[in-house]
């Protein structure tokens, strides 16, 4: 790969390196962006190191650019940032760190490159780029990061055991990297993550939830669980995912296992959907099998009621995991609560108002929870995946034509609250609310149709039941 032809392709490599020469400064171009050019990757940010003051660096780049970006600068850290086009530019000066032992914020002072590049978590994120006139364009490779890039390997550049305890985070970034890459993870590496992984418990959930977001937003999330399973590291975050696992037998009776059969459902939608949250839902829609587990002896294993108890489990598990507590877990919660209705409306013989329950309950989200029922189908037997997947073409296509006819998908109470009050001259109040309940059971039931005339007719006929009488303008 001609590395001066892929630099000119983004002006700013240049115009940092002119810069960098005016100050007698070196500076290379590292980390994320120099490995995402070798793959051939989109890379979001560029990152510069220079051989002094970054801070310096950046201002003089600053100055020197026509449209003079501001410079943020984060003293703590010695480094300051630039936006240029939709480039977030950072420059800093090389450091070398030292570790103690409870914290992962190390001690930093000024260093060479080269110490600046082994105190980097792995070797693909180790390469540098010399972007000074005098050898512009030069590869800095002292950790074989290249040829590991080529071998697709994750593998730090330093002793793996010291590396993971000094910054247990890396032990995450390295099963993330492994995932987006498609990577594998060299042995020494990933025993030095099996040696650490109770070093875990000193990272904040926020980073740790960061880098199991971007594992689940991978191409085949499985590898990344995986992973992230047989290291042990799952287990210290999100135990009740560990407890999918296993399999159990009476006699000839086991069950499948959910932890590997949530892992395929999870893949599956992952071929459908980039929904961060869609894919959350597939991770959690078993997850109350474990603790609604049963034997009987005629039936042999039963998980009732996992749905529901799933659906009260997730706020705690969100909490727990600095997951966002709005809307989007409401959003997991319901596809969780409903994963087993659709399935449940196969039958020839459901009736229309099965299916306008569920369109009511599920809103907006009906197609989106059937993409988690058919990514729910994991049968080894073809024969059978063909089957379910039909029946649940007749499914929806009943639900359409419920849909098309009573329109329940996005209810809004034919009659609202504030005009039951204004008819009977009631204040807000239980009865106002009973009401307009009674009033969508109805429409839901099929026993009036979702129209004002019927409803208002409906209304008038409850009201004199409850001796509610119209008020009277004299
Ligand atoms: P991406 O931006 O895609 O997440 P990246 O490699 O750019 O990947 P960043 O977190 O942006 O990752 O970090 C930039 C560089 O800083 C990395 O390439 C790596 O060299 C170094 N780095 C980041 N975090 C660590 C860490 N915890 N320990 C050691 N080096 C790190
Ligand atoms: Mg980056």
């Amino acid at each position: 790969m001609n590395l001066k032809k892929s630099l000119a392709t983004i002006p700013i490599f240049q115009q940092v390196g002119t810069v960098a020469d005016q100050l007698n400064m070196e500076t290379y171009l590292v980390g994320g962006y120099v490995r995402d050019l070798l793959l051939d990757r989109p890379s979001k940010d560029i990152d510069f190191v220079c051989i002094g003051d970054g801070i310096k660096l950046a201002k003089a780049v600053s100055a020197a650019l026509p449209e003079r970006p501001p410079v943020a600068v984060f003293k703590n850290f010695g480094t300051a940032m630039i936006k240029v086009g939709d480039w977030e530019v950072e420059f800093v000066g090389a450091r070398k760190e030292s570790y103690q032992r409870h914290s992962r914020k190390p001690q930093v002072e000024a260093g060479t490159l080269q110490e600046d590049q082994e105190r980097r978590d792995f070797t693909i994120n180790t390469l540098g780029i010399s972007i000074n006139e005098a050898n512009y364009g030069e590869l800095l490779d002292p950790f074989d990061g290249v040829k590991d890039l080529k071998r697709k390997i994750i593998r730090t550049p330093a002793d793996p055991e010291l590396t993971f305890s000094d910054d247990p985070l890396r032990m995450m970034r390295a099963i993330r990297f492994a995932a987006q890459l498609k990577f594998d993870i060299a042995p020494d590496t990933f025993e030095g993550i099996l040696k650490n992984a109770d070093r875990l418990s000193i990272i904040s959930g926020e980073r740790i939830i960061d880098e199991l977001n971007k594992i689940i937003l991978t191409e085949k999330p499985s590898y990344g669980f995986k992973l992230l399973f047989v290291s042990g590291l799952l287990e210290h975050f999100f135990p009740e995912m560990v407890a999918l696992q296993g399999v159990d037998s009476v006699g000839d009776k086991s069950h499948k296992d959910n932890f590997y059969h949530t892992l395929q459902v999870l893949d599956n939608v992952s071929t459908r959907t980039d929904s961060l949250w869609l894919r959350w839902a597939a991770i959690m829609h078993d997850i109350a099998k474990p603790a609604t587990k049963r034997f009987n002896q005629k039936v042999g294993w039963t998980f009732h009621g996992h749905e529901d108890k799933g659906a009260r489990m997730t706020p705690g598990i969100f909490r727990r995991l600095k997951l966002p507590m709005d809307e989007r877990m409401k959003y997991v919660q319901k596809l969780v609560k409903l994963h087993l209705r659709p399935i449940a409306l196969v039958n020839d013989k459901v009736t229309d108002a099965a299916l306008r329950r569920l369109l009511f309950e599920a809103g907006d989200d009906i197609d989106d929870l059937m993409q988690l029922c058919r990514a729910d189908v994991t049968s080894k037997n073809d024969h059978k995946v063909k089957r379910f997947l039909a029946n649940f073409d007749k499914v929806e296509k009943k639900l359409q034509e419920v849909e098309a006819k009573d329109q329940v998908r996005n209810f809004q109470p034919p009659v609202s609250g504030d005009e039951i009050m204004a008819i009977f001259g009631l204040k807000p109040s239980r009865v106002v609310g009973d009401l307009k309940e009674e009033i969508k059971e109805a429409i839901l039931e099929g026993q009036i149709q979702n129209n004002k005339s019927e409803a208002l007719e409906l209304m008038y006929r409850l009201a004199a039941k409850k001796g509610i009488e119209k008020k009277t303008n004299h």
